[in-house]
């Protein structure tokens, strides 16, 4: 059976979970999640991921804020050159005790509970462990590191991309260019060649 303090990625919290107010900091290296990006654009699983900040206990839970930072492989979207950058996100989340302990608090917490699930939960609220010691941040790194991720990386703002003709880097050869026009005659010149070839069998 799995323990919870065996994941890679458990930050014991019990020592601040046990009255509110308290703070822990954290600067540490976890390995990256699985399933971050893909191969043109993500974070290798196992990759060092490096968390920094602080966990503080409030009434009702573990509230996490702090900064994650990534080794992210990725390819300029207008030239293809692979980009070496570290990918940043600041991130706040929240690890609300069990509903159990609320319960005990009285019924008052359990309408702000309600309220806080109402709102996009999902985004960054994450579970304790069962038995509250553990804040587990794997969900929490791969959500982030996800965000993180750029769309449409470039390896500069200014990135002049490839020649859509002939595929010459715009950055290297800034005058490249080809006559346009010279397409198009080309077209019809081999129309025409083609025409002449049908009408000459
Ligand atoms: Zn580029
Ligand atoms: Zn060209």
């Amino acid at each position: 059976m799995s323990r919870p303090e065996d994941s890679p990625w458990a930050v014991p919290v019990a020592q601040i979970a046990s009255r509110p107010g308290q703070s822990k900091p954290i600067d540490a290296v976890f390995p990256a999640p699985s399933g971050i990006g893909d191969a043109i654009v993500g974070v290798d699983e196992g990759a060092d991921v490096t968390v920094t900040g602080s966990f503080d206990s409030i009434i009702d839970g573990i509230i996490f804020t702090g900064r994650v930072s990534a080794p992210a492989h990725a390819e300029c979207t207008r030239c293809l050159k692979p980009i070496e950058h570290p990918w940043e996100a600041n991130v706040t989340a929240f690890f609300p005790f069990d509903d159990s302990r609320n319960a005990r608090n009285g019924r008052g917490d359990k309408g702000e509970v309600d309220i806080i699930a109402g709102e996009d939960e999902s985004e960054d609220t994450y579970p304790l462990s069962p038995d509250g010691a553990f804040a587990d941040i794997e969900a929490l790194l791969r959500d982030t590191l996800v965000e993180a991720l750029p769309l449409q990386p470039l390896c500069r703002p200014d990135c002049r991309g490839l020649c859509s003709q002939c595929g010459a880097d715009l950055n290297e050869e800034p005058d490249h260019h080809h006559e346009t026009t010279d397409i198009r005659f080309a077209a019809l010149a081999d129309f025409k060649a083609k025409l002449e070839a049908e009408q000459g069998e």
